[in-house]
């Protein structure tokens, strides 16, 4: 498929996935938050859930946890601008909780995997836990995981923390900027 017809389909599914109800999630949100970037893209990089912010704006990470994103992507020599960035669930949850199972399958099946397939990325960063787990079935330790690269059907993911760790636990930011360094790596 050529750069412009992945282009177009990927309007097309931001365009599904805002008025999208296939999910409990759509009830609550303002806006649901497809994901921006270059299409296709050498990085895609995949959070866990829109929050306060995104769902007010319908755009992802444009909170504090994006915030840290940039930081961090600037670690390794990128800019937001030049990385896919989404989420596992397009719509925020009730008060932020984490996702449930229902809710992430339904979002990867209908909308994650078709992401996946137009960007098709040289390298999917996962951004904590709940992106780890979806898309590599991977239950670890994220302080044993992080920094680690896996390959998968065809694709390389790498794992780090979620940026909103790195409020928490102000040394988990110094990890990330080690896990970006190889991502930094990987991409030349
Ligand atoms: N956290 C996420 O995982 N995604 C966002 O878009 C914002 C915060």
């Amino acid at each position: 498929m050529n750069k412009e017809e992945r282009q177009k389909r990927m309007r097309q599914l931001d365009e599904e996935i805002r008025v999208c109800v296939r999910c409990p999630l759509h009830e609550s949100r303002t806006h649901a938050v497809p994901g921006e970037g270059p299409v296709p893209g050498q990085v895609f990089i995949l959070g866990e859930a829109p929050g306060e912010q995104e769902d007010r704006k319908g755009r992802p990470f444009v909170g504090p946890s994006g915030m840290i994103l940039g930081q961090l992507l600037e670690a390794a020599g990128l800019t937001r601008e030049q990385v896919y960035i989404t989420s596992c669930v397009k719509c925020r949850p009730p008060n932020n909780r984490t996702p449930h199972t229902n809710e992430l399958d339904t979002c990867q099946e209908n909308w994650l995997n078709r992401q996946l397939d137009l960007v098709d990325p040289k390298i999917v960063v996962l951004l904590g836990k709940v992106a780890m787990s979806q898309l590599l079935q991977e239950e670890g330790s994220l302080r044993l995981l992080h920094g680690r690269t896996i390959q998968r059907d065809g694709r390389q993911y790498l794992i780090t923390y979620h940026p909103a760790a790195a409020f928490r636990v102000p040394e988990t930011k110094l990890s990330m900027k080690r896990d970006m360094a190889r991502l930094k790596q990987l991409l030349t």
